[in-house]
């Protein structure tokens, strides 16, 4: 037990916009090489690793874009500063597509090992990487190996982000606190809806070498989606091009769109879209603070 924290359930307030009764995210993280690199710099010169990275802007992204345009549904993706200084054309090919563009740090850096200052400087490199390479300004940002930091939120708020993307805590949208009163919107995640785990194998970085079959994945994904619906929920899956745009996988996704197009009161749409739908929501913020122990 503790009094210390103050931390509470969600708030009331919450509601779908009329005629739904939940949402559902496709989004895709373009890491690329930025994410290998940021565990292991001397990846670099592993150049079979590299191109297994590589496959996700140079083939990859081009099959999703062309599930999405099959199925007619926006996602959106979420591009470190890297992967864009590296493979601009493909970034610019996302957004004449009509996706949406967010932030996923500069290097694919964990916030949550950086100094607020540091973290601040990536925030701002990736934002100047995106804006070269695109001219996009992203509303929406996504921590890197899902590790916020507690200066997160403070930050992306003073830099006028929309919303974030990174936490674990519940399973609708929610106002998340920001510091002084102020917020911004959180679209909670979860690594059973990332296909990193099942699909990803690199020896020495990632993965038991144990891949899983897109057809287990995409019932475990869609028994998710069935019940976060009857639920009320938000569903937000996180695909990446290295790993979903391989054949097989694309055509699971596909699949697990049209179901989730078949729902009746479904409403699939961006992340931008559903945040600027919870900013027109009277709810009160989350304030959680770091857990502060006594060991005395
Ligand atoms: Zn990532």
């Amino acid at each position: 037990m503790t009094d210390a924290a103050g931390s509470e359930p969600l708030a009331s307030g919450f509601a779908w916009p009329a005629g739904t009764r939940a949402a559902a995210c496709f989004t895709f993280d373009v890491d690329a090489e930025s994410a290998i690199l940021a565990i292991d710099p001397a990846s670099a010169g592993r150049r079979s690793v590299m191109s297994h990275q590589a496959y996700g802007p140079r083939t990859g992204v081009p099959r999703l874009l062309r599930v999405l345009d099959r199925t007619a549904i926006k996602g959106t993706f979420f591009v470190p500063g890297y992967t864009a200084e590296r493979w601009p054309g493909v970034i610019r090919s996302i957004r004449d597509a009509g996706h949406e563009i967010a932030h996923h740090g500069y290097l694919h850096e964990s916030a949550a090992a950086l100094s607020p200052e540091a973290e601040e400087r990536v925030l701002v490199r990736g934002l100047a990487a995106l804006d070269a390479a695109a001219g996009v300004r992203p509303s929406g940002w996504r921590a890197p190996m899902w590790e916020a930091s507690w200066s997160s939120a403070g930050l992306l708020h003073r830099h006028g982000f929309r919303y974030d993307s990174s936490l674990m805590d519940t399973d609708r949208p929610y106002q998340l606190g920001a510091g002084n009163g102020t917020s911004l919107v959180e679209l909670p995640i979860h690594w059973s809806l990332d296909d990193w785990e099942p699909y990803v194998y690199l020896p020495d970085l990632s993965g038991s070498g144990a891949i899983a079959s897109p057809v287990d994945v995409v019932a475990r994904w869609a028994l998710e989606l069935d019940e976060l619906v009857a639920e009320g929920g938000l569903f937000v899956l996180t695909n990446h091009p290295f790993a979903s745009g391989r054949a097989s996988r694309a055509a699971g996704l596909e699949a697990l769109i049209r179901r989730a197009q078949a729902i009746d009161g479904l409403w699939i749409a961006t992340c931008d879209e559903v945040a600027r739908w919870v900013e027109t929501l009277p709810i009160e913020p989350v304030a959680d603070e770091r857990p502060v122990l006594s060991l005395d």
